[in-house]
């Protein structure tokens, strides 16, 4: 029997078998992507998501990690800056995931990647998981396959499931770059809303999510960039001149929203497996970071999957309920109205309210009682 298997090498994954090599355990990660790879996501590293990975011993500034300071909210009802309550950044995930993984096998994991698990059934007292060429044993499995659902434990479809998400990096022009500076321009169209960011290297990520019944049914990409340019003139500025990265955006589609997970049959879910919180509303990274830190601690100090499962919803619940209402108004006009004029008139009140999508204080002192070089005291 192989000791832990961990199924996925996001940041659930490859924390939580940092954190369990680090105490002594066997553990062999397994990801079915042969490399570094980009990812749908915003690519915004909160406060409470840094000090994870301060904690893991990952250094963002030395990854290239930037600042962002800001919130710029745009649509066609016009722009409000908002200081942010906390420092944050953003860096890529290809950069981001690489750096966990490394610390994943320097710490003693067996990494292997371009291995995709199939299949998982119980087998006497552990697991059995079928992957392309055979098969693994092990006494317990972390899984953290993200948005992806294991064939046999599928999820139900959460409460906000019909977004697309969609993400492209692109080089602005270099007047539209330094504007861009350290902040995250959250853009508000028909039908969905967009996140733009810096990340390193100069580049900047735009990432999206949209309802699919707003979709446009030509060439989905060109008209859909069209249509958000013509409601944001914000992003319409943004855009002149931009260089594409890529010939065509990642998407990504049925992501179930609002989804928490709380009964466990022996596995232990990680991330978004355990959670599934509105991203651009909420905080997917410290989520799958914090999952990461609770279950490697359970696991370590024996406790079993159920407990720990059922923790992480008492954690999350509130506040993923919280995100997805504020999401499903977000796609809708009355609610892209209704923020537009709570930025403008009261923006300390959207800062204390976005906070409540946010991981409470509280169960992040429970995990992280000292975090390194970063306080929880500077959230509204
Ligand atoms: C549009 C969008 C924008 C977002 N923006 C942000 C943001 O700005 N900030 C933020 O904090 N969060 C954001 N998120 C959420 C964040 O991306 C996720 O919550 C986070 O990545 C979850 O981490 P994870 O480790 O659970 O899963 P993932 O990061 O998805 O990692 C899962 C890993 O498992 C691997 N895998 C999948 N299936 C298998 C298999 N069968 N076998 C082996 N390996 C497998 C995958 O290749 C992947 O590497 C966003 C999400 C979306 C969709």
């Amino acid at each position: 029997m192989s000791g832990v298997v961990v199924i996925g090498g996001g940041p659930a994954g490859a924390a939580s078998a940092i954190l369990l090599a680090r105490a002594g355990r066997a553990v062999t990660l397994l990801e079915r992507e042969s490399g570094p790879h980009d990812k749908v996501c915003g690519e915004f590293i909160s406060h409470e998501a840094a000090a994870y990975l301060a904690a893991l011993g990952v250094d963002l500034s030395a990854l290239g990690a930037v600042p962002i300071r800001h919130t710029r909210l745009a649509g066609r009802h016009g722009e409000t800056r908002i200081a942010l309550p906390f420092a944050a950044s953003s860096l890529s995930r290809r950069r981001l995931d690489e750096a966990l993984l490394q610390l994943a096998a320097d710490a003693g994991v067996e990494v292997r990647l371009g291995i995709r698990a199939r299949r998982m059934a119980r087998d006497g007292d552990g697991w059995r998981i079928g992957v392309d060429d055979g098969a693994l044993h092990a006494s317990s499995v972390f899984l953290a396959v993200g948005k992806h659902d294991l064939k046999g434990w599928k999820r139900p479809p959460g409460l906000q499931s019909d977004l697309v998400g969609f993400k492209m990096h692109l080089r602005l022009a270099p007047a539209e770059a330094a504007a861009l500076d350290r902040h995250v321009e959250l853009i508000l169209f028909p039908g969905g809303y967009a996140g733009l960011e810096p990340i390193e290297d100069g580049l900047a990520n735009l990432c999206l999510l949209v309802r699919r019944s707003a979709l446009p049914k030509g060439e989905v990409w060109p008209e859909l960039l069209a249509l958000i340019r013509t409601a944001c003139p914000l992003l319409d500025r943004r855009l002149e001149g931009a260089q594409p990265l890529w010939p065509k955006p990642l998407a990504i589609t049925a992501i179930p929203y609002g989804h928490v997970q709380k009964s466990a049959n022996g596995v232990w879910r990680l991330g978004d497996q355990a959670a599934v919180i509105p991203s651009f509303a909420g905080d997917g990274m410290a989520i799958a970071l914090h999952s990461a830190h609770v279950a490697a601690a359970a696991y370590l100090e024996g406790g079993t999957a159920e407990t720990y499962q059922r923790r992480m919803a008492r954690d999350l619940g509130l506040q993923v309920l919280g995100a997805t209402l504020l999401s499903q108004a977000l796609v809708r006009p009355w609610g892209q109205a209704a923020l537009t004029s709570l930025a403008r008139l009261q923006p300390r009140l959207m800062t204390a309210a976005a906070a409540r999508t946010r991981i409470s204080e509280k169960a992040l002192e429970r995990t992280l009682p000292q975090p390194r070089g970063l306080s929880f005291q500077s959230r509204p």
